[in-house]
């Protein structure tokens, strides 16, 4: 029998040394799905064509030629990047159906170097969330107990790639939705400085901060991924780089290395066993030659509020686009006239979206954006000086991803302002541009508990590197039950 928990890694070897094939591989891969995504509802869409495609990958080896890096690897994307074969969503009623007309930079590239996408991923509603209960066509479970959330908004992907319906995934990150579920789901999410990876063919959530990430389930899976997508696009001005390469300094090693504890991470409001894993990480860093102390980032306690007023100020805009006239079932045919349009196109939309909708009319409105959006601007200015301070004196910024445990579904989900605390450990990242990544540390009481380390701009390579080293003295043995 094929054994799919094997690594991405593991996977390719195995595809090199002739062992496996893609065939074989996507064909057992197809079958898990089959077998628990009724359980999971993980993916919303899954591609059978994926077979015939591993066939082609094997087809040009046996004939001598390159498949490229990823040689026939299952893969699964969140819905939210563009995919020119398959329906992209964002898992809005909005958008059901939507195929768009051409292909995202990080998808066009995973696939090119290879890459067989089985499916597409459930997702909180325009990634706006953080349980993944706010998709349109329902939640996802995670697989470490069905009657908890998964975390979000890639949710889906997090767990696809923990019960290994897939081998690798790519989520995106505005406040934490690659980190978060990856937490939650025990499983590595790596969120790279804003820039490295192209958001051509990203839908656009709150594009100053957001960026796509893999989730995998080692760090080196995630390493292999960053050096396919990674990279300048002539289609997004704002990228940069390259950094890399990545997988190749990933044994690196931590020896000699700064970690700064978040003082305010690990403290007051936050869930006692989630600190202590946080601080028991540190101390295992510190067995393998690193050193640690705390570090203060004061305006962290502000970045919450901060991140809510920008995120929904910049999606106020870029959702204008969704106004019935070009997307949505009020497009052509309807029979309906403007203005039925917007008010068909509202009712298209979920109950968390209309509110960011809401909130970013308001905030950034005359009378209105001197008390919310200029000072949310300042605030984020205060912990963009503190934490460049902070890179001053440590290599990385260590903290639980996550506040707390990952909890039952229907638990939060009436309760925006507690939901939106959960990201309290993962917005300073995108408000600074930083990249950050999360790795199973432990798992109590039944549930994952992940640690993040973050690092300055463009050390994305050497932030892989402490992550491997961090996995090496995890506490976390094997999958989910
Ligand atoms: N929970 C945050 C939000 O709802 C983060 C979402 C994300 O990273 N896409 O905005």
């Amino acid at each position: 029998m094929t054994d799919i928990g094997i690594s991405a890694l593991e996977y390719v070897e195995g595809f090199r040394s002739g062992s496996i094939s893609a065939e074989d591989f996507v064909a057992a891969t197809l079958e898990r799905i089959r077998g628990i995504d009724g359980d999971l509802h993980a993916l919303v869409a899954v591609r059978e064509e994926a077979l015939d495609e591993a066939r082609r990958v094997d087809k040009v080896a046996r004939s001598g030629g390159d498949p490229g890096p990823c040689c026939g690897m299952p893969v699964t994307l969140k819905d939210n990047i563009c995919t020119a074969d398959t329906p992209t969503t964002c898992c809005s009623r909005m958008l059901e159906g939507y195929v768009p007309p051409y292909e995202a930079t990080v998808s066009a590239r995973l696939r090119g170097a290879g890459a067989v996408l089985v499916g597409k991923t459930n997702m909180d509603e325009f990634a706006m969330g953080l349980t993944t209960e706010f998709s349109a066509f329902g939640p996802t479970r995670n697989p470490w107990g069905t009657d908890l959330v998964p975390g979000g908004s890639s949710g889906g992907s997090a767990a696809a790639v923990a019960a290994c319906e897939c081998s690798a995934s790519l989520g995106s990150d505005t406040g934490g939705s690659v980190r978060n579920p990856a937490s939650f789901c025990s499983v590595v999410g790596f969120k790279p400085t804003y820039g490295l990876l192209s958001r051509h063919g990203l839908i656009s959530y709150a594009n100053s901060i957001e960026q796509a990430g893999p989730l995998t389930r080692t760090v080196r899976d995630a390493a292999l991924m960053l050096d396919v997508v990674a990279g300048p696009d002539p289609m997004d001005p704002t990228t940069v780089g390259p950094c890399g390469p990545y997988l190749a300094g990933t044994e690196a090693g931590i020896e000699g290395r700064r970690v700064g504890i978040i003082r305010e991470m690990v403290g007051d409001g936050v869930d006692g066993a989630v600190a202590s894993a946080a601080r028991d990480a540190a101390s295992r860093l510190e067995g393998l030659g690193a050193s640690c102390s705390e570090v203060s980032i004061e305006a962290a306690r502000y970045s919450v509020a901060a991140y809510y007023v920008i995120t929904s100020t910049e999606a106020g805009s870029n959702l204008a686009r969704f106004d019935g006239l070009r997307y949505g079932a009020a497009r052509e045919g309807s029979g309906l006239a403007y203005p039925d349009y917007l008010e068909e196109a509202r009712s298209l939309l979920g109950p968390e979206v209309a509110r960011r909708m809401v909130l970013g009319a308001l905030v950034p409105s005359a009378g209105h954006a001197g008390r919310y959006f200029l000072k949310a601007q300042k605030a984020r200015g205060a912990l963009t000086r503190e934490v460049a301070a902070a890179f001053k004196e440590f290599d990385f910024l260590l903290s639980p991803t996550v506040p707390v445990l990952p909890f039952e579904l229907g638990s939060r989900i009436d309760d925006p302002v507690s939901l939106f605390l959960v990201d309290a450990n993962t917005v300073a990242a995108n408000l600074t541009g930083r990249p950050a990544v999360s790795v199973p540390y432990d798992i109590r009481d039944g549930r994952p508990v992940g640690v993040q380390l973050m690092a300055d701009s463009m050390r994305d390579a050497d932030l892989l590197a402490a992550a491997r080293a961090l996995e090496g003295v995890s506490r976390v043995e094997g999958g989910p039950p």
